[in-house]
């Protein structure tokens, strides 16, 4: 029961010689459990060998007490996913482990690359038979072929990658990590009591106690080493691209990105929404979690009390089991139950931070009305979105999208919501406090700052039929 895009891949590394480093990723992995559910990896290294384990499921699942015991060493990464490519199968899940001269190289990806298809054909050019079915294998592979250093290797092999990548390697004597020239996913970099952290995000750093140093800059690549960070900034940083969607919904919101925190961010699009249309109305409620800092701010401007009026179970998983048609008929609630006592009689205004097929969001008004709310009105605390994702997004097909070719009034109609207002692209920027240009918006404008591929390999962009993304 999601009407968001679905999240990506979330990446760790830590090297700490004498640390428990498979803890570590443990808990870091579980900090960015939110940004993939459906796989969790952690590949070790004593120094000798590299030794990967990796399975379907949480990582609380795939992990126990004995297995994070047996992975020994001194450097490791990590990765959690969600499948944006390639079918939810064993083989795709992360990090990937190759041979590569005496030893093997692992890695953890987070992102999408445009160019898979050329990739490809070089990959089998070069005699290697690619059973996985991610970008991911295709750059362990690259990287497997080159010779010299792993830093060495990737600084090769960077320059052919094209697209989303925040990505971390792990060899016997290496720990490397590497985002693309955009910087489109994020990469930060944190100081540890004799070590050094690389995160998809900050809160996974306060969950094992590093300190925020820098991020990882676009087009660089780094080696953590224990004397220090060692940096080459493989190609030019173009132009800037953080995904702005990082800010509205996936990461964190006790993650700081850019230097902005990220929960301060959703309660300023809410005063943003507020300042744009504030409908007459008794509470603002806001749908958990997601929704909630901007409603809170979207109460603070327009004086109407906040208030909670729905509980969300949070343990409804992906996996989760569907109940049979006759719990169905009763009207089970899975995800959310509405406090009826609360909303009874009430004109609400429901923020949330984004609509994608509108499924689910039109249950969730049917079920406000249903628990005796008078009227429901919709802040959405994001721009209508109109184009499909190409950097590692699942966002659905673009003739799924309720927002094409409907007006708001439209889509409120067809919702059943009273009236619907999405925060306006002005909006969005202000509460970012950044230009629009250090931002993908590509998902709102169709202007894609990569080159998204001529023939979409992946089942879930076939069915863009009229769509002429711009390049
Ligand atoms: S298209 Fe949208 S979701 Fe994809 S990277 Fe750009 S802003 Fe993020």
């Amino acid at each position: 029961m999601s009407d968001h895009p679905r999240e990506e891949c979330g990446v760790f590394g830590v090297i700490a010689p004498g640390r428990d480093v498979a803890r570590l990723s443990f808990f870091g992995l579980h900090a960015l459990q939110h940004r993939g559910q459906e796989s969790a990896g952690i590949a070790v290294s004593d120094g000798t060998h590299v030794v990967v384990q990796r399975e379907l499921g949480l990582v609380s699942s795939v992990f126990d007490e004995p297995s994070l015991r047996s992975l020994t060493g001194d450097s490791a990464i990590g990765h959690v996913r969600y499948s944006t490519t390639g079918r939810n199968k064993w083989d795709n899940a992360q990090p990937v482990a190759m041979p590569r001269g005496e030893g093997l190289v692992a890695l953890g990806h987070n992102g999408n690359l445009t160019n898979s298809d050329a990739l490809r054909r070089r990959v089998m050019d070069m005699g290697h038979e690619i059973e996985a079915t991610t970008d991911s294998a295709l750059v362990t592979a690259l990287i497997s072929h080159e010779p010299g250093s792993l830093l060495d290797a990737i600084c090769n092999v960077m320059p052919t990658l094209q697209g989303a990548y925040s990505i971390v390697a792990l060899t016997e004597d290496e720990l490397v990590a590497f985002r693309d020239p955009n910087g489109v996913r994020p990469l930060v970099i944190g100081r540890l009591d004799g070590g050094w952290v690389v995160a998809s995000e900050t809160c996974a750093l306060d969950q094992v106690g590093a300190e925020f140093d820098r991020e990882v800059r676009p087009g660089e690549a780094v080696r953590l080493t224990t004397d220090g960070i060692e940096s080459r900034q493989v190609m030019p940083a173009t132009s800037r691209a953080l995904c702005i969607f990082e800010a509205i919904y996936f990461a964190r919101p006790d993650s700081v990105m850019d230097g902005q925190s990220v929960w301060q961010a959703r309660h300023d699009m809410g005063i943003e929404l507020a300042r744009e249309s504030t409908p007459g109305a008794d509470l603002v409620v806001g749908l958990p979690d997601s929704g909630t800092p901007a409603a809170i701010g979207f109460a603070q401007k327009s004086g109407i009390p906040y208030s909670e009026a729905v509980v969300r179970n949070r343990y409804v998983g992906r996996s989760f089991i569907q109940p049979d048609q006759e719990l169905r008929a009763t009207g089970v609630k899975l995800k959310f139950n509405p406090l009826e006592g609360v909303i009874g009689g009430k004109r609400l205004v429901v923020v949330d931070d984004s609509i994608v097929r509108g499924t689910t969001t039109r249950r969730i008004v049917q079920m406000l009305k249903d628990a005796g709310a008078a009227e429901v009105h919709l802040r959405i605390s994001s721009p209508p979105i109109t184009w499909p994702c190409f950097y590692g997004i699942d966002m659905a097909d673009r003739d799924e999208l309720i927002a094409v070719g409907h007006t708001a009034d439209e889509v409120a109609a067809a919702l059943g919501a009273d009236s619907l207002h999405y925060l306006t692209l002005d909006g969005l920027q202000r509460a970012v406090g950044q230009p629009a240009d250090v931002y993908c918006r590509a998902c709102f404008t169709g202007r894609y700052p990569i080159p998204v591929p001529d023939t979409p390999g992946k089942e879930r962009f076939e069915a863009a039929a009229g769509a002429t993304p711009s390049r």
